[in-house]
């Protein structure tokens, strides 16, 4: 997600700023457990098969080698990677603090290194967020999702160089569209060699469109929700973050795009790549845009991307993003099982830990297709009888034939968010209930409540009393109200704070948990300086936008008020592939379309390179239309007047208080 961050301030021609996301600040001590979140946690631990142990074992298998106290920096010694904060997740019994499933789940994610899935087949873990898969070819490797970051892919090689010797990597595949599985993809190979044709960049249709417009309109709210999902600001501790489900955490590291020199855009295509056979299924709009799964018939082995991992996945994720399907989500895993059931001898991911044997692979695979399906079925059953998002969430219970299975666990995902999910997906976020529709917001209802309540004082006594009582669900949504109503009350806030805490110590999910902690440490500590993030790399994903992309974008940081009344017309010439657009601005807002308009006030030839460099801060219009790059015809002073309407998104803004 840090790419995102730094996409939209790329977008908005300012560098991001270098640095780590947590900066010195003053830091409130966490709260202990309460007795009902020990209770809480205590019967978890009665509730669970905590005696099967059987995923340590799995993530161990085929263990070679790793870096002790794994820690991955720059080349200007920042770090980029580290799982050495993490040590304390060798206690083995849980802290009160911590809900004992999640702990071991934190646990088991804390295994990491080179391992050998299968002959000519490894996997680095918990270098990063995701799984690099290596494949030996008959000359060289083949590197199936290269990472979030440079550095990191770069050590992850490096490893598995070290205990198998130095091949070439002769083909790149990218599983899926999420930057976690591409951005690192220059640590491993470099352009030259993919432009030379050396090397073969393998992709599922879609997949450089979907990487670079995904997060890219609504980028800095999802980077700024994000930053409460993974917990940046939180400390690695026992009350702050333990996971992060999919892996132990997210690099901060340098992010490159390499656009795919070959697509995948059919089920049941195949590739040879340096002599290994590979079968691929598409996986479209399941847990990404753009996704597909491989099987390598003469290994195998069953490389399911993300929609088959040891957890239960998000049909939404919380940091924000468009809904996912898990109807297509069940219908996939079902045409593995179909294909691959009676085959493939081991289930790898793009994350977490394998599933070995033929048996408990093809059982993941139908209890996670039955998973998804039972979501999507349910949720639409029970709001067909006029159930609410907020009702069905709590009336579904997954059957007791699910309930136990430790890889639909919400280890990632939860049950409850994913049935919003799909509820919004099928009808939106209005209930049909007509008080719903046109609500006061926040502060002003917020004020009127705690009036109406008898004021802050008596409010807070109240849920004083609530909350010795853990009804955290509770105080947390009151308490919202007194907080929103009077900002400034300390009170309030600590209470809110420590009612927002108690539910991240109990929460399964450690995506949950990280929103609860960075919400309570908001409270107490205020809002922190916007985090920063990698500063390099990213001239590749601008290079890959498309244009239409960028205008776009441009309508989305346009300031209504300030295009009030305002009209223009743009034509744009690119001359590299002598692309023409033209651009319109009336109503505040801004549309375009492929060709030139006769009637547009100026008219710009310009090279494509010369759009990024200015989009990268590296120069300026003005600057290249003096130096003769930009070619403007017309009234030329209209794109300084369109710039200045332009607003600059502030990456931090507060989410617990008004
Ligand atoms: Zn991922």
């Amino acid at each position: 997600m840090i790419a995102v961050a730094l996409l939209a301030a790329i977008l908005q021609a300012t560098p991001a700023a270098a640095g780590s996301r947590a900066g010195p600040r003053k830091a409130t001590a966490p709260g202990p457990a309460e007795p009902a979140t020990i209770a809480h946690n205590a019967q978890v631990l009665q509730e669970l098969p905590f005696s099967d142990r059987q995923d340590y074992d799995d993530a161990q298998r085929g263990f070679i080698a790793t870096l002790p106290d794994l820690t991955i920096v720059r080349d200007d010694g920042t770090i980029v990677f580290s799982l050495q904060e993490f040590e304390f997740l060798q206690q083995p019994e849980a802290p009160a603090t911590v809900n004992p499933s999640l702990w071991r789940h934190a646990q088991v994610n804390l295994t990491h290194g080179l391992f050998q899935v299968t002959e000519r087949v490894y996997q680095v873990r918990n270098f990063d967020l995701a799984n690099m898969t290596i494949v030996e070819g008959q000359s060289g490797v083949i590197v199936i999702d290269p990472l979030t970051a440079t550095e990191t892919s770069k050590a992850a090689l490096e490893l598995y160089y070290q205990h198998r010797g130095v091949r070439p990597v002769k083909a790149v595949v990218y599983t899926h569209s999420h930057h976690d599985h591409y951005a690192g993809v220059k640590g491993v190979v470099s352009e030259a060699d993919v432009l030379s044709g050396d090397v073969t960049v393998l992709a599922p249709e879609g997949f450089l469109d979907a990487a670079v417009s995904e997060n890219v309109y609504a980028g800095t709210a999802m980077s700024r929700r994000a930053s409460y999902m993974f917990g940046y600001l939180l400390p690695k501790t026992a009350t702050g973050t333990v996971d992060d489900g999919l892996g132990k955490s997210q690099s901060v590291g340098t992010v490159s795009l390499i656009a795919p020199t070959d697509t995948i855009t059919r089920s049941g295509e195949t590739r040879n790549l340096d002599g290994v056979q590979i079968e691929f299924v598409m996986a479209p709009q399941t847990e990404a845009p753009a996704e597909m799964t491989l099987y390598f018939p003469e290994l195998r082995v069953l490389d399911a991307a993300k929609i088959a991992c040891p957890l239960m996945h998000n049909t939404l994720t919380p940091r924000g993003a468009q809904v996912r399907d898990p109807r297509k989500w069940a219908a996939s895993l079902d045409e593995l099982i179909a294909r691959y059931g009676s085959q493939a001898d081991v289930l790898i991911a793009s994350h977490n830990w394998p599933r070995w044997g033929r048996g408990p692979a093809v059982q993941l695979m139908a209890d996670q297709r039955d998973l998804y399906k039972f979501m999507n079925d349910q949720t639409l059953h029970l709001l067909n009888q006029g159930y609410v998002p907020v009702e069905i969430a709590e009336v579904i219970k997954l059957p007791a034939s699910l309930a136990k299975l430790w890889y639909v666990r919400d280890h990632y995902g939860t049950l409850k968010h994913n049935v919003k999910a799909i509820y919004q997906r099928y009808l939106g976020w209005f209930d049909g209930n007509p008080a719903n529709l046109d609500p006061l917001p926040p502060v002003e209802a917020a004020r009127k409540y705690v009036e109406y309540m008898g004021g802050a004082s008596v409010v807070t006594a109240r849920a004083q009393q609530d909350f010795k009582h853990g009804e955290y669900r509770w105080v947390a949504q009151l308490m919202n109200q007194v907080v929103f109503a009077e900002p400034d009350n300390v009170e309030a806030r600590k209470l809110q704070a420590a009612a927002l805490e108690q539910l991240g110590y109990q929460a399964e999910s450690p995506i949950w948990r990280n929103f609860y902690l960075s919400g309570a440490q908001e409270l107490r500590d205020g809002l922190a300086p916007a985090p920063g993030g990698a500063a390099t790399g990213s001239a590749d994903t601008i290079r890959s936008m498309t244009i239409p992309l960028l205008f776009d974008y441009w309508g989305v940081l346009l300031d209504a008020a300030k295009a009030n009344g305002q009209r223009m017309l743009l034509n744009w010439t690119f001359t590299e592939r002598n692309e023409s657009y033209a651009l319109n601005l009336s109503n505040s807002a801004l549309t375009h379309h492929p060709g030139l308009d006769p009637a547009a006030d100026a008219s710009f030839t310009l090279a494509r390179a010369t759009l990024n460099a200015i989009l990268l801060g590296q120069t300026d219009f003005q600057t290249e239309v003096k130096a003769g790059r930009i070619q403007a015809v017309g009234n030329v002073q209209k794109l300084a007047e369109l710039m200045g309407m332009l607003d600059k998104f502030e990456p931090q803004w507060p989410i617990v208080t008004p």
